[in-house]
């Protein structure tokens, strides 16, 4: 029919298809407005998706079966021509879920993964419905207000006056340190945001920094050469005087040093550099080179910032009734950690130790004026920290910043205190002693970083008539004793690939492995199974099953690789 033989008396025009299609896509967007039905709607398929997902769990740490990823057959998706309903997509999108690690789960120690709270996943929850953009005030309001609680609350938390100190969420650690480093140059090579970078700028950190370190400094421009790392001690520390002397040759070579990076909590080993001395060192350096800047001190402690809640826990009294030992190691990473105000900048990984979902971290400053240098332009400076005004848009590298960080972190924040922090990372930390007793306890088993202090625990085991007291020192220094150490490198890693195996079909616990505990003397790096505790759900029995899992593979190991274990020492 055409439209001009249309009867008159029709009473309206009918409806384009697309209008049809339109009214069931808006049933899979929420009500904008009061709707109770429609609420209900929008919940129960979370509810079904949560339902879904339950069906995967089994008594093994992860969701369903163990599987690898195939990105054969990813790379064959399309976009279709017709999409599916809100019903039919749920359960594709739960099977992304399949072979997923529990990281909350008891037998899961794989690493510094945080099992996230339910208020952490409701605070991400919320802002995912409403979208606000953090770019500024006008868009977050209440959200934006949100990432500034979490940064006054970081800040006094940390030592620095709330007052004067600012803060803001970005894209995980390493966008923490890049805030950091990208501050110190605009402090040491004035402009350079404007202008680009002139002249020879160079980083200092540890060997057991972060290697994100090296990722920022390539990023901008200072190249990933020029991050200077000194050597560290046993406890996976910096050695200050190394990094003393390693700034002395900088200057005298008339390179500038932008930043001093202070790891506070490397990721495999928890080593906790000894902030007090470098800033001391850094002061003294100004002084004694007469250098017309101050090198910017930033410390990366995107793990151990959480270690600031035992600030004003009474440890003599110990009221939350921790054994001795773990007293000991809180006591002693409380001792590093509390000096965390001397740094200028810092970083705080909520999705780490703050028990967050991805992705959660703060870049703080102490001095909010610091922002200044990295304004997009300069007349945009009085607007910035006046009393109502909040644009951090003006200085973000990202324009688009999501709320979900800042409000995962509130959530953890105002549910767990400091009380509910310390007894979470109280209870870690209890886990992983008790581990290290079970292993001292082991002839074949041996801890690597006996004097950490830290959730986390490196450990090798050797061949029986390996005697474990002496092997270590043998293995780091002398140079004639390579070939055994690749024949324990090998051991371990097979070791860890069984447990790992076991663990993956339910049985006993997933551990977590690193290629690269230290480096030997003569230039080998060695390695070690990892037990990473943050679950709340660890118990001591799971410490115990780690210990027999481990001597059992071994035992089979042993077994297999016995032709070559039997070559001579030397
Ligand atoms: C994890 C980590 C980083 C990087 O943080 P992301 O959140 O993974 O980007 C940087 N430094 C240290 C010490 C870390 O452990």
């Amino acid at each position: 029919m055409t439209p001009h033989a249309a009867p008159p008396s029709t009473p309206s025009i009918p409806m384009p298809r697309y209008r049809h299609l339109l009214d069931s896509l808006r049933h899979a967007f929420p009500a904008p407005v009061s709707d109770a039905v429609h609420d209900g709607y929008m919940a129960f398929s979370v509810l079904r998706a949560l339902d879904q997902v339950d069906a995967l769990k089994t008594q093994a740490p992860l969701l369903g079966s163990p599987r690898a990823p195939d990105f054969v057959a990813a790379q064959q998706a399309r976009v279709t021509e017709q999409g599916a309903t809100l019903e039919a997509v749920l359960p594709r999108l739960v099977s992304c879920l399949e072979g997923m690690p529990i990281w909350s789960h008891p037998a899961a120690q794989v690493n510094v993964t945080a099992p996230p709270s339910i208020a952490g996943v409701v605070g991400v929850l919320l802002p995912s419905i409403y979208n606000p953009n953090l770019c500024s005030e006008e868009s977050g309001l209440g959200f934006s207000e949100a990432e500034a609680r979490v940064a006054a609350m970081i800040a006094d938390l940390v030592g620095y006056d709330p007052a004067h100190a600012s803060g803001l969420f970005t894209f995980g650690g390493a966008g923490t340190l890049l805030y950091g480093v990208k501050l110190a140059l605009e402090k040491v090579c004035p402009g350079a945001m404007q202008s680009g970078l002139q002249g020879d700028a160079v980083v200092l950190a540890s060997d057991h920094s972060h290697f994100a370190c090296a990722s920022v400094a390539g990023w901008l421009g200072i190249g990933q050469d020029n991050v200077l790392r000194a050597v560290t001690h046993a406890d996976n520390s910096v050695d200050v005087a190394a990094l003393e002397h390693l700034a002395e040759e900088a200057i005298a070579a008339k390179r500038r040093i932008a930043a001093i990076v202070a790891t506070m909590g490397t990721t495999d080993a928890f080593g906790i550099d000894d902030l007090h001395a470098i800033h001391a060192l850094r002061d003294r350096l100004v002084q004694r080179r007469n250098l017309d800047y101050r090198p910017h001190l930033h410390a990366d402690s995107v793990i151990g910032w959480a270690w600031r809640m035992f600030g004003g826990y009474d440890f003599n009294a110990n009221p939350l009734e921790f054994r001795a030992r773990t007293l000991r190691a809180l006591a002693a990473a409380w001792n590093r950690i509390q000096h965390l105000s001397l740094a200028d900048s810092l970083g705080v990984d909520f999705h780490k130790t703050g028990f967050a979902p991805y992705i959660s971290s703060l870049f703080l400053v102490r001095d909010r004026e610091d922002f200044t240098r990295l304004l997009r332009t300069r007349d945009m400076a009085p607007y910035l920290f006046h009393h109502g005004h909040y644009h951090p848009g003006a200085y973000s590298l990202e324009t688009s910043r999501s709320a979900t960080g800042p409000m995962a972190a509130l959530a953890n924040l105002l549910m767990l205190g400091k009380e509910g922090f310390r007894v979470l990372l109280g209870h870690a930390v209890e886990m992983a002693e008790i581990l290290r007793e079970h292993i001292g306890g082991r002839p074949e088993l041996s801890v690597l970083n006996e004097r950490n202090v830290g959730p986390v625990t490196l450990f090798r085991a050797y061949p029986a008539e390996v005697d474990t007291f002496t092997v270590k020192d043998r293995e780091m220094r002398d140079p004639a004793y390579r070939p055994r150490l690749l024949l324990h490198n090998e051991m371990n890693r097979r070791i860890f690939d069984r447990v790992q195996f076991d663990a993956l079909h339910g049985r006993g616990v997933a551990l977590g492995f690193t290629d690269n505990y230290r480096v030997s003397d003569y230039g080998e790096p060695v390695n070690a199974i990892k037990s990473y505790v943050l679950s709340p759900h660890a118990d001591e029995s799971r410490m115990t099953t780690v210990v027999e899992q481990v001597l059992i593979a071994r035992a089979k190991v042993e077994e297999a690789m016995r032709d070559q274990l039997a070559q001579p020492a030397t």
